[in-house]
């Protein structure tokens, strides 16, 4: 099992490229074992028939870029197979090509619901994909959560204990904007939902809410950064920098966070391990990371344990 994603910024990618990357990243993560795999893209093409109406009313989901999931049982190959199978019967366009997307991927070893494609990850907050959690791990207290979760109007399609994480975000990310917080930031709607969860984990969350963003945090199970960062000038071919870990906002670069150092070091050699208890926020170009502290502030304490990566 192990998780991967795949963030470029202000480096034009077409769609197949990125698909190629994350599925690149799940064949070095085969070895670890599994029994499903899954990912998601966006979808900023024509069609948006995932646009329903989400299950609170107070999120608007009007101009958000939808995200695409796929998912499936099997190794990665049938996975690859299906998602090309996909695209080919509908308006997905691979030439497609985007200057800043935040891709996840994730291949499973089931502990909690058979091997199937409702209990593969990513999974999600629900209609409409608003947040997607890719997770290593077991989270032990998932019956008390999902009891509570259902009691505030959540309906649950898979058997897993995951899927209490991504419906927990939503309903942090909603009850902050029914408080009139619409500034609530990806990192604190994260931090609220660690605070709530028990057992051990590595996770990676994107959210249409989050544009272009990406959350990974970890308790017990292996996650690393891995930052590949390109000169200005990549007209000049695909010189790039591996020697400092510090990049400036705006200068092109990719991002991978991955549970296997693996899955990185193809594309680069400047690799972070991230420790237990952090929380790594990748957004415009920079990378923050955050110490979680389950007794701190309403929203956990957000001390940084290297200066931010900026
Ligand atoms: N406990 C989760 C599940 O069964 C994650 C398993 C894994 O680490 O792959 O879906």
């Amino acid at each position: 099992c192990g998780i991967f994603a795949y963030l470029n910024y202000n480096v034009n990618r077409e769609r197949r490229y990125i698909l190629q990357v994350l599925f690149n990243g799940l064949r070095r993560l085969e070895y670890r074992g599994y029994d499903s795999a899954g990912i998601s893209i966006d979808d900023s093409s024509s069609f948006s028939a995932d646009l329903e109406a989400p299950q609170s009313s107070s999120s608007s989901l009007s101009g958000l870029s939808p995200s695409l999931v796929f998912r499936q049982e099997g190794n990665i190959e049938s996975l690859v197979k299906s998602v090309y199978q996909e695209v080919a019967e509908s308006e997905i366009n691979l030439e497609e090509s985007y200057s800043v997307h935040a891709g996840i991927a994730h291949t499973r070893w089931a502990t909690h619901g058979e091997p199937a494609p409702r209990n593969s990850h990513p999974q999600t907050s629900g209609p409409g994909n608003e947040f997607l959690v890719v997770h290593n791990g077991v989270v032990t207290n998932y019956e008390v959560l999902k009891e509570t979760l259902v009691r505030h109007g959540f309906t649950f399609e898979s058997e897993t204990d995951t899927e209490v994480i991504p419906k927990l975000a939503k309903f942090v990310f909603d009850k902050a904007n029914e408080e009139g917080d619409q500034t609530v930031t990806f990192s604190q709607v994260v931090l609220e939902v660690m605070r709530h969860l028990e057992g051990a984990y590595a996770l990676i969350f994107k959210s249409r809410h989050y544009p272009n963003e990406l959350i990974a945090c970890k308790r017990g199970s292996p996650l690393l950064l891995g930052v590949k960062e390109f000169t200005e000038d990549l007209s000049n071919g695909s010189a790039f920098h591996d020697d400092v870990f510090v990049s400036k906002n705006g200068q092109p670069k990719e991002l991978f966070l991955s549970s296997d150092a693996n899955a990185v070091v193809e594309h680069t050699k400047k690799v972070l391990v991230i420790e237990d208890g952090e929380v790594v926020h990748l957004k415009d170009g920079g990378v923050s990371i955050l110490k979680f502290d389950k007794d701190k502030g309403k929203h956990g304490a957000s001390l940084p344990r290297v200066a931010s990566i900026q």
